[in-house]
């Protein structure tokens, strides 16, 4: 099992776990991997994120690779940049939703998709090994990279028909929350057409708006924005702009399995029999749109590497996560902000519907998900206690205790923070608050013994 990757990348407090030194020995591990350059760099709006950003290239260097800085970008844009300007990898700079304090590192590999676990585990032994090269013969140099937006911009547009969502002049709202998209949503929202109200626009690592993580609860400001402007949607980005929620046009927040069915029923209508990848924490409603289409449906742990690198195996057209995370393959095996924004602009441009009357139209579903503080000793102790319960349960991933297709409840602890996430499905509102509290009870009760 890996020891410094987490779900999502290599994360740490700057200057305590995630040391300057830290960051040099992880850089040579990762320069061996990646064996030659050039290699891209590109960072969040983190306050730290400039200061690894250097540390990383002068090592890279030191390494014997070229590297081009590409400066402050969303990560679905350097992923896309990586892959596009045929860079033999990336480096991207960022603790996506994680607290101001932290920060991360995260390879990505020639594909434009972050590099598999196998991969992870590769750079972790070069780490331990210290089997990084140490004869600095021969320097390398960093240069700056300044297209990767317009290569980014010019990629999302090339999937959507842009004349189409022009012609419809949108009315749309962005919470930016502080973060890399900033830097490219409203300026694509404008290019294809829409009238733009911004809120939180303003890049600051500390997160002063709604914090770095866009969720259901933390959004009021996008859901009344949207009702006074009379927006057609709101659609709310997390610290790097690769997870996107939204907001319908009468205000509702919308969990991201509902938007990622929404677009899965479009885009499944025009590719049938395509494949779908997900995570066994999203619902069961996905199945059935599926059906319609004759499309299948593959599940995976949880965490976008998993679901990314699935896709590229199966040549999936779609990947999500429960969380807002959603991916398009015929653009990039990764989650992305912008281009999840643009699929939606274009199936409201090729609907007389609002956003509101096509959720009316999906199967009813009802998700939802919470977290405990719990330290890694007792994450198992809760787990086992479960497992004793539910024998029959799934366990390829935490814990998954199936009652029945629609009532179920996932247990497993963030790879990211020292928490532990429950998500449940219920056939009705009242089933899944009963399933939820009961369960976090429990859990409770299994912590305090
Ligand atoms: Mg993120």
């Amino acid at each position: 099992m890996a020891k410094l990757f987490g779900t999502n990348g290599i994360r740490g407090v700057f200057g305590q776990d995630f040391t300057l030194e830290f960051i040099h020995d992880i850089t040579l591990s990762i320069a061996e991997y990646f064996k030659e350059g050039p290699i891209i760099v590109g960072y969040d709006g983190r306050d730290t994120s400039p200061i690894i950003a250097k540390v990383v290239c002068s090592t890279l260097n030191y390494a014997g690779l070229d590297c081009n800085n590409a400066g402050l970008n969303p990560t679905p844009c350097l992923e896309y940049a990586t892959k596009k300007l045929g860079y033999t990898g990336g480096i991207m700079i960022t603790a996506s939703h994680n607290p101001p304090q932290y920060n991360g590192i995260k390879p990505i590999a020639s594909d434009g998709v972050e590099i598999s676990r196998e991969d992870e585990l590769v750079i972790e032994d070069i780490y331990f090994t210290k089997k990084w090269k140490n004869d600095s013969s021969k320097f390398g140099s960093t240069k700056e990279e300044n297209s990767t937006i317009k290569e980014y911009f010019d990629g999302i547009k090339s999937q959507v028909d842009s004349s189409k969502i022009i012609e419809k002049k949108f009315k749309v709202v962005l919470d930016l929350g502080n973060g890399a998209q900033s830097v490219t949503a409203s300026k694509l929202c404008e290019e294809l057409g829409c009238q733009v109200f911004t809120i939180n626009e303003k890049i600051d690592g500390l997160f002063p708006g709604r914090g770095s993580e866009p969720t259901p609860e933390n959004l009021s400001e996008l859901s009344d924005t949207v009702k006074k402007t009379g927006a057609d949607f709101g659609i709310a980005f997390d610290g790097d702009g690769d997870r996107s929620l939204f907001c319908d046009n009468k205000g509702i927040i919308l969990t991201g399995d509902k938007s990622a069915l929404l677009l899965a029923k479009y885009i499944l209508e025009k590719n049938p029999k395509a494949t779908v990848v997900t995570c066994l924490n999203s619902g069961s409603s996905i199945e059935k749109i599926a059906a319609r289409s004759n499309a299948k449906v593959v599940r995976t742990k949880v965490g976008s590497v998993e679901v990314s690198r699935k896709m590229l195996l199966t040549n999936a057209v779609i990947g999500f996560e429960e969380n807002g995370g959603f991916m398009f393959g015929k653009h990039n095996q990764v989650r992305d902000g912008a281009m999840t924004m643009a699929l939606v602009l274009e199936l409201l441009a090729k609907t007389d519907k609002t956003m509101s009357e096509l959720i009316d139209d999906l199967p009813p579903s009802f998700t939802t998900k919470t977290k405990i503080s719990c330290s890694r000793d007792d994450v198992q102790k809760i787990i086992n206690k479960l497992n004793e319960d539910h024998p029959d349960s799934d366990t390829t991933d935490g814990i998954k205790i199936t009652f029945d297709e629609q009532n179920w409840v996932m247990v497993r602890p963030s790879g990211t923070e020292p928490i532990i996430r429950v998500y449940a499905e219920g056939n009705s509102k009242e089933n899944l608050e009963k399933l939820i509290s009961e369960h976090v009870q429990k859990i409770k009760s299994i912590l305090n013994r």
